[in-house]
């Protein structure tokens, strides 16, 4: 079967690592979401995931869309949105006072508090009072009193948990670059495939139509390969308090497949008596043993990474 070439590194060095069933999808999203959304996947019997071999990207194909009504389901999910954001004070330590962000994608407003923090301007009374509530000293103005010593030109641009949605990230991450200046930041922050998310069985959120791709260390570090930057950090949170049942639970399911000798898939959407009673007693074990996790998953690597990059001067 011929592949696509990666959307990351362009490479067609890749190979299939699973395939999930369109059917399955659907069967489990429209319990999730409550609504059917067999409309996206129309067409389509497979969806492929596939992993790069140069680049180390996942990716899925055929790339199927979420449309307006997806996300707006998809945002009713309570942990769409979480609270604990340690990309935002990652972010925060790599801009100037007088640094001038461009901020592409989701949590703009919530954002819009940290970095006017730094430039010192708001006038989102919400913004300002969660900005002042956290101790920060921001100033009320306007932007197009702000746009006029900082118009056309960005210091750092940012791009939280969008990477992930998006076909063609080559083309994102290039067009990003073009409104950075030179020696700026990039700062993207993504959900990580080297943690206990991308061994989750059935986690809707980390799969088409919501996330397209999938992002590992390794692949995160050749955007410095490919790009005219250089990685300045990759910084990994640990399970925040909000994830610790499920990976707690994701722990013990890992360990009852193994003994099972059980292979672990992406999606299981018809599972059999055996996957239905190591998932409850999973349950129950990450229920009764929870408290004793709290120093593992301090220590282990949590649901989001964020990486920084520096614009260098462009290779000839
Ligand atoms: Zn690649």
């Amino acid at each position: 079967m011929k592949t696509p070439p990666c959307p990351l590194c362009g490479s067609n060095q890749n190979k299939i690592i699973d395939q999930i069933g369109s059917n399955d999808l659907v069967t489990l999203y429209n319990a999730f979401l409550g609504d059917d959304i067999q409309d996206l996947l129309a067409g389509i019997e497979l969806i492929h995931k596939l992993k790069c071999n140069d680049c180390d990207l996942m990716f899925s194909w055929p790339f199927v869309l979420g449309d307006e009504r997806f996300y707006a389901l998809v945002s009713l999910k309570e942990d769409y949105y979480p609270t604990a954001k340690s990309e935002f004070e990652i972010a925060s330590q790599h801009f100037r006072q007088e640094d001038h962000v461009l901020d592409i994608g989701c949590g703009v407003d919530e954002f819009a508090a940290v970095v006017d923090r730094y430039t010192g301007i708001d006038i989102n009374e919400k913004a300002l009072g969660i900005a002042s509530g956290k101790g920060l000293a921001v100033l009320k103005t306007t932007i197009e009193e702000h746009a006029k010593s900082y118009a056309q030109r960005y210091d750092a641009v940012v791009a939280f948990h969008v990477l992930e949605h998006v076909t063609r990230p080559d083309y994102f991450l290039r067009a990003a670059l073009e409104c950075l200046r030179d020696d700026g930041k990039l700062i993207v922050a993504v959900p990580s495939a080297d943690s206990f998310i991308a061994r989750m069985e059935n986690h809707l959120l980390n799969l088409p139509p919501h996330h397209l791709t999938w992002w590992t260390d390794s692949a995160l570090r050749c955007i410095s390969d490919l790009n005219a930057v250089e990685l300045v950090e990759i910084y990994h949170e640990p399970v925040q308090a909000n994830h610790l049942d499920a990976f707690v639970q994701t722990y013990f399911l890992d360990a009852l497949r193994y003994l099972m000798g059980v292979e672990r898939r992406p999606i299981n959407a018809h599972p059999r008596i055996r996957d239905r009673l190591s998932n409850r007693l999973a349950f129950y074990l990450a229920r009764i043993t929870k408290p004793i996790f709290h120093k593992k998953a301090a220590n282990s690597i949590g649901h989001t990474v964020t990486a920084v990059y520096q614009k260098t001067k462009p290779r000839i």
